[in-house]
């Protein structure tokens, strides 16, 4: 869920459908929109020499879709041994049910709700199928349930919604919230800074080989927005519709009321800091 799909300055992406890394093809969705950008990226994700892969993300419930992704890994010679979610919007997650019937798989998500099976998903665990290694690393603030997961052999982390290959995501209040958000950016510079990784495997737009400057860029773009709705309440402009139509000026109308969640959002932080 994007809130701006385009922005001056931001680090431009390379690779959209097909193989981005060593270990990682994206296989795009067809459910291309203002919200979703090109479409959901369903990765899969496999060692070089395995005959097992991961699917990350299988995307909305589009029978066509599914069984592309299930064709795209048997051209590969490999078999889905695992679906995984980043989190529960339905431009992600609607499909999982669906894939893991067609696969025989189970669903591990961190939110209960969303699992098949009875694993779940959590900080520090590493998900270890066909040889493959990916970490996982809580990343709340999009969504309170939203993962992303290191991909550590390929210097490579795959964000989900938290960062898009284009534009900046909604902070989806109430139950994505900004503290959380800032944090999580933090975190991602912590595996850019102190893990390597340089890559990023979004949940939507094109892939991005500078992470670091990509989630700088999230930082700097946060911090602006923030400032802006500080004065804009500063200002006079008290609701959430006119701090939107002040703020968010530069923005095509038909993402506002993405924007107003991310503005909620605001709101609450600046309140919880005694800032407004
Ligand atoms: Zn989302």
């Amino acid at each position: 869920m994007t809130e701006a799909a385009a922005l001056p300055g931001q680090p431009r992406g390379g690779v959209l459908s097909g193989p981005a890394t060593a270990r990682a093809v994206n296989v795009l969705a067809p459910n291309a929109s203002a919200m979703t950008l090109d479409g959901t990226n369903t990765w899969i994700v496999a060692e070089p020499d395995s005959d097992l892969a991961v699917v990350i993300d299988p995307g909305p419930l589009d029978d066509g879709h599914l069984k592309n992704v299930i064709a795209v890994a048997e051209k590969a010679g490999r078999r889905i041994a695992l679906t995984l979610l980043t989190h529960g919007h339905p431009d992600h997650a609607e499909g999982a049910g669906r894939f893991a019937e067609l696969t025989g798989t189970k669903v591990r998500a961190l939110d209960p709700a969303l699992r098949l099976g009875d694993e779940g998903l959590a900080a520090g665990d590493v998900v270890t199928t066909g040889g493959l290694e990916l970490r996982v690393v809580p990343t709340p603030g999009h969504t309170a349930d939203s993962l992303s997961f290191h991909l550590p052999a390929d210097q490579a982390v795959l964000t989900g919604d938290t960062v898009l290959g284009r534009g900046t995501t909604v902070v989806a209040h109430p139950d994505g919230r900004l503290g959380d958000y800032l944090d999580t950016l933090r975190r991602l510079r912590s595996l850019t800074v102190d893990d390597g990784v340089h890559t990023v495997l979004p949940g939507h737009g094109p892939v991005l080989e500078d992470a670091q400057g990509a989630v700088e860029f999230y930082l700097a773009h946060r911090a602006h927005r923030l400032a802006q709705v500080e004065t804009a309440v500063e200002d006079g402009h008290t609701t959430s519709a006119a701090v939107v139509a002040h703020v968010y000026a530069d923005v095509d109308r038909s993402l506002w009321p993405a924007a107003e969640l991310s503005v909620l959002a605001q709101l609450d932080y600046l309140r919880e800091h005694g800032l407004i």
